[in-house]
């Protein structure tokens, strides 16, 4: 079998950083210092696994912690984390992706000037719920465009989306909602890491038999890939999360085989995953 890796795929610099800075801590020499994680610091499971056995123990709520260092994950929080961890004098390691501290200072700021923020996205995803806490939680989320002929007519509205959404969903939605305000301010906050990810997995999908996926199963923007890559090839997208994973009898009958991988995936897992479809 032939396999082709997509020019873009795997650990993006915002998950690259988040890990880096999250070892560094590690190896600080204060090893006395307990380090939390405010959720799993990435959507992968075997590096969750790997920073468990190191110490990193993953909580859901910064009131449970009493003392040491919490880090904040890539999707980054609400502003009420940063004011806990002050109150709480706990030290917080930021490691917020800049792509999404950028969302939050954008509706902030438009939030301050009396916008209406709306945020294309999925509201269950931490990094929107951390987003409209930069405007007392009282942004307008909207997953699909069917949501926005509900809405009522507003004076002034500011448009967010999700770092990973598909261009063409935001695309859409965006445009129905420009018809529903007078004055609409419109940031296209996709993060360059998922367009290339995006295109380069769409660009491989027509060139192949068959799309293999990697990536967390809970992964908002491999499931994007995911999603990609079965309009391209809706029989013969897979999506997985390690070498084991893979279908190998199902696999047999593809010639030519692309692979892409979500944001959190770590180079190894890529290597492996190629190396087993190879000696298929
Ligand atoms: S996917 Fe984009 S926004 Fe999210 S962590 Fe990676 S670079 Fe940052």
């Amino acid at each position: 079998m032939k396999v082709i890796l997509a020019d873009y795929s795997g650990f993006c610099f915002g998950v690259e950083k988040a890990i880096v800075t999250t070892f560094e801590e590690l190896d600080k020499e204060d090893k006395n210092q307990k380090i939390f994680s405010l959720g799993p610091l990435i959507h992968n499971v075997q590096v969750v696994k790997e920073l468990e056995a190191r110490g990193v123990d993953v909580i859901e709520d910064i009131e449970l912690v009493s003392e040491g260092s919490v880090i904040v994950r890539s999707h980054g929080v609400p502003k009420k984390i940063y004011e806990a961890a002050d109150r709480k004098a706990l030290t917080l390691i930021d490691a917020t992706c800049p792509f999404v501290k950028r969302i939050q200072t954008i509706v902030e700021d438009h939030y301050k000037e009396g916008y209406t923020i709306v945020i294309i996205g999925n509201p269950q995803h931490p990094e929107v719920v951390g987003i409209n806490g930069w405007c007392d939680n009282k942004a307008l989320i909207i997953q699909e465009e069917e949501e926005v002929k509900k809405l009522p007519n507003i004076e002034k509205l500011c448009i967010v989306v999700q770092t990973t959404m598909s261009i063409s969903q935001f695309e859409k939605i965006a445009a129905a909602l420009e018809k529903k305000a007078k004055e609409v301010v419109k940031f296209n906050t996709i993060c360059s890491a998922t367009k290339q990810r995006q295109k380069s997995a769409k660009d491989l999908a027509q060139k192949v038999d068959a799309m293999i996926v990697i990536g967390g199963y809970h992964s908002s923007n491999t499931q994007k890939l995911v999603s990609i890559c079965n309009d391209i090839r809706p029989t013969a997208t897979f999506h997985v999360e390690t070498a084991k994973d893979l279908p190998v009898e199902e696999l047999k009958q593809y010639d030519l085989v692309g692979v892409t991988a979500g944001a959190s995936t770590p180079k190894w897992i890529i290597t492996e995953i190629i190396q087993k479809l190879r000696n298929i």
